[in-house]
């Protein structure tokens, strides 16, 4: 049994005080100290762990004016804060032992658009796709760019200057901002913009905290004008932090912003930003050029920058070998590999973008001309492939974002990490450096990933260590000080990009003494006792507290507590890198539902991670190892209510909000699949928790079903009465029960004349007899609930002539998977295995119709007969049969049944596929392949993409979750279908779950899609 977890983590007494103080002050937004909140922003993308004392969610500026005043008053002065956006960070930005104020729940609306004047308005917390998405209808973006785009917030961006791919056409952000809102330390707003000489001396004039920090940065910046010039490097990423050198332009103009940006949340906290347009080009075309050696495509950037291109960006062998092994791959593999070529070792991405299309073609040509001059000559590219399709191009451009996170899949125990991530050095130089670069990593004997912008002279590498181990502890110190001489040295900056945070402590190298003092009187007048952000970037003059170190404490450095056993039986929660990935915004995007709907990072798949590795820690440090205990998950003795404040309670409550939709299993570059995560969590949960009963209704759910099947119409009255339900919701915890098909299966099929499955009678078949013989998998929904479906596909599949029989339905066990009844499923598996193992001896397909289920035969069974093996399981591992899914069996025998065309027969409106999202994520081309079974028919089926519908097997049905499911749908499904009222019959669900769930919100029941080829067929399908 796991013992109760108290985790030693108290809220200091002064902390304590502020926070009562601050609701009673009229903060409206949430304050939470719970220990799983606070663990979720201890991290972020770097290699820290630093525990927040709260994490508060304002929810409008007067909140965080009311948090920074109240911090201000002398009692309070020992009180730190700080700002946090989308948390991806890479060197702990965001990280704080004080109040997180976490803008990314409450902070994101877009304000006002005004297209004629050239910008948008918008709250800190808003993500750059979400602007980007928003903006694009009006032809027009943001121009600066990032890889986490789909999670990192614009307040992120501005406090760390964010740039990233076509930084060297549009720069960084600060040379995107109008006007910035800032609260400052006082509580006052003030809003920043270019101004005059004459309105700088009125601004100077004020005398409030304002006033005074015009005063004395206007003096810093016209005193120190010659060593701010000799101290900047004349770079495209040049120093930020505080940019002293931009705050005057050419015309005399004095601009605050420049000095904001960049300044990582220790000057202020910024709360709406007016953000200039750039039109989008409206012509593209994207070059992958591939090499031999990864020197090869370094140096010829230099040569490459000579057609002006958007951009060049590299990557390493280490991503391209990684991304072979990625989802991602499929959409690029035509495009990088190129029969008759060596495997590229390196790859430079090489946008052209104009709006005018000759100017684009021109440049195209003229580069492919010098490539192909330049073909076969030693150290020159093997070959290149231009991309026109704005598919390809995105396919591209997401294999480049994806890099960082597939880094995070080299095997072994030493892992890429970012901590000399960004170094910058002038382009012409970069082949040189990256050498000597190499040369320090190679005498570390360490292996790294490398990808970046080889046009402004950024590269990104990322050097493999396992924090775990106190000696690769101290190696991040030796790299980090032999690379910031290294990069000196080649007239560079150590932080070309992602700022500073825990390497702060080399700003004074950087700065020169004389002007990191200046910074330090910048950093005093806006925050004279060091309480935003402390430690990062300077200390004010007065204060005797030291800059963080880059030696602070690591999250390696609590995992290596974490027992060997459980690391492995948990190893992708070990894993996780915090890349964020899973934070995606996009309503449309299957990753991750209830991180969406919650706004709550607890409920996203890092949150969870991070959770579960602290209770990891725990269990080993209380000596029991969850890696040598296998749990039966079976029910405990104790009621939850008995050790109300066990830390077991609060990963438990993470991992119930999961609607186990598996898109973390495929979408996370590290495939941190939670719902395993969480069944081996539950099975250990419940050797000491009882179990609700609804998690023993799910878990009989298909026995009972065996039963109830044979009285469907008995089962139904009952399931229609009032006072049943009413009872089902109370002590059940079950809504929206479905009702059982009163068609029976079996029978309809016997009215058929289906054949009933004999194996021997099987066996007997010949070649040509099994080639002609399909067998289907029964599922407990398409069976009981929905035998439409089931004889939908008997009548298909047998009017084009093939002999359908179904197997005798076996239970499949996902819900016993999916509530962590761990012992009970690796029985089921073991048995079906045996079963379907022999099934499959006979060389004929079996085919599954429910998407769910029939995957979990590829998923969760491997990972159960892994289990029993006591070995950690690898992606790769197959069960000894393969059941396949309705449409790929479909798609790869049309070919050879001549299906009749239906074209005419079929819907006037388009055929929209609402696909099964652990479907669309596990099988890659599952849509294509529906599509591809349509078109053999003569008919067009559209793919739509949508997030998930929220149902997920019994999550939506879980009275608890009932809010939540519907929230999920609403975000993507409720619009998609809105847009298409009149036309339900054209709307096509795979999935039971998803047609369930527009059953109950949005009031009819769609077709699978082989009901509707069913229908198209006409009468005479039901043969
Ligand atoms: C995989 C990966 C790839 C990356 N690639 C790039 C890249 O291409 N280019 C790039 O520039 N960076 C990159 N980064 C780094 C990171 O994404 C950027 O620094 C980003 O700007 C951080 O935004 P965020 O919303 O996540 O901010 P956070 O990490 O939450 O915070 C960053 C800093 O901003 C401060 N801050 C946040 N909001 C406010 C506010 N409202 N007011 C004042 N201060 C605030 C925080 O205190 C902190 O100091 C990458 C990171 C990852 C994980
Ligand atoms: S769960 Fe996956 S996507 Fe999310 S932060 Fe961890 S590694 Fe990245
Ligand atoms: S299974 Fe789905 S809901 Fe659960 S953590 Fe993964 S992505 Fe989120």
């Amino acid at each position: 049994m796991i013992p109760i977890l108290s985790p030693h983590a108290p809220l200091p007494e002064l902390y304590r005080e502020f926070l009562a103080q601050l609701s009673q002050e009229g903060f409206s937004g949430e304050i939470s100290t719970d220990y799983a909140t606070r663990l979720v922003s201890a991290t972020d993308n770097s290699v820290y762990q630093l525990l927040p004392a709260a994490v508060a969610f304002p929810r409008h500026e007067g909140d965080i004016a009311c948090a920074l005043r109240l911090a201000h008053t002398e009692t309070f002065r020992d009180i730190k804060l700080s700002p946090r956006g989308g948390g991806t960070g890479t060197n702990g930005q965001s990280l704080c032992d004080g109040v997180i104020l976490d803008l990314s729940r409450h902070f994101r609306s877009i304000l006002e658009l005004n297209l004629a004047a050239g910008w948008v308005r918008v709250q800190p917390g808003v993500v750059l796709d979400q602007l980007n998405d928003y903006l694009k209808p009006h032809g027009v973006f943001f121009a600066p760019n990032l890889s986490p785009s789909s999670r990192a917030t614009l307040g992120g961006m501005i406090a760390t200057d964010a740039c990233g791919k076509g930084s060297r056409i549009y720069g960084r952000t600060s040379d995107h901002l109008l006007t910035l809102r800032s609260v400052l330390l006082d509580g006052s707003t003030h809003e920043s913009s270019r101004v005059t000489p004459a309105a700088l001396e009125q601004l100077k004039e004020q005398a409030s905290l304002v006033g005074e920090a015009y005063r004395v940065v206007d003096q810093i910046v016209t005193t120190r004008r010659g060593t701010i010039a000799k101290q900047f490097p004349r770079l495209q990423r040049s120093l930020t932090g505080y940019n002293l050198a931009q705050v005057y332009d050419d015309a005399g103009h004095f601009n605050l912003n420049y000095l904001l940006a960049g300044s990582e949340g220790t000057l202020a906290v910024v709360t709406e930003a007016k953000l200039k347009l750039t039109p989008i080009p409206k012509h593209k075309q994207l070059f992958a050029v591939r090499y031999a050696a990864f020197d090869a495509a370094l140096r010829a950037a230099n040569v490459l920058v000579r057609s002006e291109p958007g951009a060049i960006e590299t990557v390493d062998d280490n991503i391209l070998g990684l991304a072979r092994q990625d989802v991602i791959w499929h959409s690029v593999a035509h495009l990088l590999d190129v029969s008759g070529e060596p495997q590229a070792v390196g790859v430079n991405l090489v946008e052209f973008e104009s709006d005018d299309p000759a100017v684009v073609e021109r440049k195209v040509l003229d580069l492919a001309a010098t490539l192909d001059l330049e073909r076969g000559q030693e150290g020159k590219a093997t070959g290149y492939t231009i991309a026109t399709r704005p598919e390809d191009i995105a396919a591209l451009w997401a294999l480049r974002k994806k890099g960082v996170g597939l880094l995070g899949n080299l095997a072994g125990d030493r892992r890429p990490v970012p901590f000399v991530e960004d170094t910058a050095v002038p382009p012409e130089r970069l082949a040189d450096y990256i050498r000597d670069f190499r040369a320090i990593l190679d005498r570390h004997g360490l292996r790294y990933g490398m990808f970046g912008h080889v046009d402004v002279g950024c590269l990104h590498v990322r050097p493999a260590l396992n924090l775990r181990d106190p000696l690769d502890g101290k190696r991040l110190r030796e790299i980090s000080d032999e690379v910031v001489t290294l990069v000196k040295s080649y007239g560079g900056v150590l932080w070309g990009e992602h700022g500073k945070g825990f390497r702060s402590e080399y700003s004074p190298i950087f700065f020169g003494p004389e002007l990191y003092a200046e910074l330090r009187k910048v950093k005093g007048v806006f925050d004279p006792y060091n309480q935003l952000n402390p430690g990062k970037l300077a200390t004010p003059p007065t204060s005797g507290e030291r800059l963080i170190s880059i030696d602070s404490k690591k999250r390696g450095d609590f995992d290596r507590e974490i027992s060997k056993g459980a690391r492995i039986k948990f190893e992708t929660a070990v894993n996780c890198n915090g890349n964020g990935q899973c934070f995606d915004y996009h309503p449309d995007h299957v990753m991750c539902p209830s991180s969406k709907v919650t706004r709550d990072r607890i409920h996203s798949p890092k949150g969870r991670a991070g959770i579960l590795r602290e209770w990891l820690r725990l269990l080993s440090n209380g000596s029991f190892d969850a890696g040598a205990h296998r749990g039966t998950g079976t029910g405990g003795r104790h009621a939850r209510s008995e050790a109300l404040t066990d830390y077991s309670h609060q990963v438990y409550d993470a991992m119930n909000g999961c609607l186990a939709c598996k898109a973390c299993a495929t979408q996370c570059p590290i495939r941190v699949d939670v719902p395993e995560l969480r069944a081996e969590f539950l099975s250990l949960y419940h050797t000491r928790y009882r179990r609700p009963l609804k998690d023993h209704l799910t878990a009989g759910l298909e026995p009972l079903m065996t039963l109830l099947g044979r009285m469907p119409k008995l089962a139904n009255w009952f399931m229609t009465r009032g006072w049943f339900k009413a009872a089902l919701a109370r002590w059940g915890g079950i809504v929206d029960s479905p009702l059982l098909s009163e068609k029976q299966l079996r029978a309809a099929l016997a009215a058929r004349g289906a054949p009933i499955y004999d194996l021997r009678s099987l066996r007997a078949l010949d070649a040509e007899q099994k080639q002609k013989t399909v067998l289907i998998a029964q599922d407990v929904f398409t069976t009981f609930y929905e035998s439409n479906v089931a004889l939908a596909v008997y009548d298909v599949l047998s009017r084009l002539g093939l002999n359908v029989v179904f197997l005798p339905f076996r239970q499949n066990g996902k819900a016993l998977h999916i509530k962590g009844f761990l012992e009970r499923f690796a029985r089921l598996v073991q048995k079906n295995s045996r079963f379907y193992s022999r099934v499959a001896e006979l060389g004929i397909p079996i085919v599954g119709i429910e998407p769910a289920v029939t995957l979990t035969y590829r998923d969760e069974y491997p990972a159960a007969e892994a289990r029993l093996a006591g070995k950690a399981r690898h992606h790769d591992d197959k069960a000894g049969f393969r059941v396949q899914l309705l449409q790929e069996y479909l798609a790869e025998k049309l070919p050879e049944l001549s299906p009749p065309q239906l074209g005419a027969a079929g819907s006037k409106a388009p055929l929209l596929l609402f696909g099964h999202c652990t479907e669309r994520t596990a099988e890659v081309d599952s849509q294509k392949q529906w599509q591809a079974v349509f078109r053999a028919f003569g008919l067009k089926l559209e793919a739509q993409a949508t997030g998930c519908c929220g149902m997920c097997g019994v999550f939506g049905h879980e009275a608890e979750h009932y809010a939540e499911s519907r929230g999920v749908f609403e975000l993507s499904w409720a619009s998609r279908l809105a847009k298409q009222p009149a036309a339900q019959d054209s709307v096509l669900v795979p999935g039971h779950s998803c047609r369930s769930q527009v059953k109950r919100f949005a009031g009819f029941v769609p077709r699978h899609p082989i009901e509707a080829l069913r229908d198209a067929l006409g009468p005479g399908a039901e043969s």
